[in-house]
């Protein structure tokens, strides 16, 4: 437990004190219980609460990670929970003992096993945190599961159900453990195989690697920008089985298998150590990545490219300031413990946090999120617009289905504006959603589209980077045709309501 206090965030000699507390309070009411691997009991609870310690969570959510098996496993009650360590606590440990009793029926249910997950953040975030700080330990210890069918369910619905959930989160280092350890279960000999490979090509390029990261450190000194941090990473396994087979096998066609990490003090920096990078080495073409002017779907940003050594390694330089840092491996629990630390500024709603609420309207209204829309930039604005809007929409559970499995599993493209701001979209979408996801108006009132300076018909299908013009008149009306075509709730949404007005009132379905 020691670990765990040196973790928290809080200093405080109450907070470590409550800890251990509950701690005792665990390991008297598992008592003489084991797990599976032989081990007592406690050692479940504590590491879950180094785990949460470590993404800065609180000291209830800590508590609660501790003494999160104690209802369902032992004789300890709710009241007990309450009297002990307060109301807070009571809460967050019911509710992941409600979701715990639900068995995960295979693939087929898992939109409703998700569906379940995120309604049970509905009234606190902190819930899901700690479900996926649990299912990490049980994904870590799951070679004492029998039998193996077992065990290869346990690790399906790691897969389908909270891998996903931890990478909308942006909560990376979750993510990237929980993926690896699913997949080594569920295919040991590929998992071992691309293990293997990925320590002899890091044994080997270790020196390319040290020397790059030598060089950078000294030019950037010279340069003067501080080097908050600087560090190598190689690729995770399935990260890197994932990238392959999009590569058509291609182990050549695979740049970023190595990576340095570069945390620098501000935006700017990030931008003046890309130019130094590129002046020392020559930058592979088309792999400056700016996710810093268009951040990833999951909030990420940083700024990434790739360089060739000397010795002909490839490494990809990510370069990023410590909060973009903190925000990629902690995603939306660095939000959290952000808020009630209030030492973050308030600023844009984190993406995370819009995207669970296109699901859970009743997000958008608690108290941990600033929802007045006021002083966000307006793409972030536009964003919440279309959010709350399809948050509203979804009234029943058919139709929640619908959208949580096309957006869940959709990528993302960036669209721009001539003016050139961005518009987020689902893949395949048309000029059509693009329009609508501006204003209803420009929707309704639109006859053509000029995407790259080019017209376009309505109905194509737009990638990532396109600029697109809409044209108008205002004598165009909606096409009932496009209804079939749109991949947004919201344009569909207004499609209907353009053409329910022709109609005089007539609801078209
Ligand atoms: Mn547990």
């Amino acid at each position: 437990m020691d670990e765990v206090v040196k973790a928290l965030r809080s200093a405080s000699a109450k907070d470590a004190e409550a800890v251990r507390r509950a701690y005792d309070f665990a390991q008297k009411a598992h008592g003489t219980e084991l797990r599976k691997s032989g081990e007592p009991y406690i050692v479940h609870p504590e590491a879950i609460a180094l785990t949460l310690a470590r993404l800065g969570m609180d000291r209830d959510t800590v508590i609660a990670g501790i003494l999160h098996d104690t209802i369902e496993d032992t004789p300890t009650t709710p009241d007990d929970i309450e009297r002990e360590f307060g109301k807070t606590v009571r809460f967050l440990v019911e509710s992941v003992t409600k979701l715990s009793k639900l068995k995960y029926r295979g693939l087929e249910r898992h939109v409703e096993s998700l569906r379940r997950l995120l309604v049970a953040t509905a009234n606190d975030i902190r819930v899901i945190i700690i479900k996926l700080a649990d299912r990490l330990h049980n994904m870590e210890t799951i070679e004492f599961v029998e039998p193996v069918e077992k065990r290869n369910r346990i690790a399906m619905e790691t897969m389908e159900v909270y891998v996903p959930i931890a990478g909308r989160l942006g909560i990376g280092v979750l993510k990237s453990q929980l993926e690896d350890l699913a997949f080594k279960t569920l295919e040991p000999e590929r998992f071992q195989k691309i293990a293997v490979y990925l320590k002899n090509e890091s044994e080997k390029a270790k020196g390319a690697i040290d020397e790059a990261v030598e060089n950078l450190k000294k030019e950037l000194t010279a340069a003067r920008i501080k080097i908050l941090d600087i560090h190598s990473r190689v690729k995770s396994v399935h990260s890197f089985a994932m990238k392959l087979e999009k590569k058509g096998n291609d182990i050549e066609k695979v740049y970023d298998t190595f990576a340095i990490r570069l945390i620098v003090k501000t935006e700017e920096e990030c931008y003046r150590a890309l130019g130094i990078i590129h002046g020392l080495w020559r930058p592979v073409p088309g792999r400056v990545k700016d996710y810093i002017a268009s951040a990833k779907t999951n909030g990420y940003r940083s700024v990434h490219t790739t360089i060739i050594t000397p010795q002909k390694v490839a490494i990809e330089v990510q370069l990023r300031t410590e909060e973009m840092n903190r925000e990629a491996q902690f995603g939306i629990a660095s939000h959290i413990a952000y808020k009630q630390g209030a030492a973050r500024p308030p600023h844009d709603i984190p993406h995370s946090i819009l995207w669970l609420s296109r699901f859970i309207p009743s997000l958008m209204k608690t108290k941990r999120v600033d929802t007045s829309g006021q002083g966000l930039s307006p793409a972030t604005t536009r964003w919440f617009k279309e959010l709350t809007e399809a948050a509203e929409n979804f009234q029943g559970q058919e139709a929640f289905q619908q959208a949580l499995k096309e957006d869940f599993f959709a990528e993302r493209i960036f669209v721009f504006t001539p003016k050139g701001d961005v518009i987020d979209l689902p893949v395949g979408s048309t000029p059509i959603d693009f329009a609508y996801a501006i204003h209803s108006d420009l929707g309704d009132s639109m006859m053509g589209a000029k995407v790259n300076g080019k017209i376009m018909q309505l109905t194509g299908t737009l990638k990532n980077g396109d600029v697109v013009e809409i044209l108008t008149k205002k004598s165009a009306r909606p096409n009932r045709k496009w209804l079939e075509v749109v991949k947004t709730s919201s344009a569909k949404h207004h499609i209907r309501d353009a053409l329910n007005k022709r109609a005089g009132g007539q609801p078209v379905r």
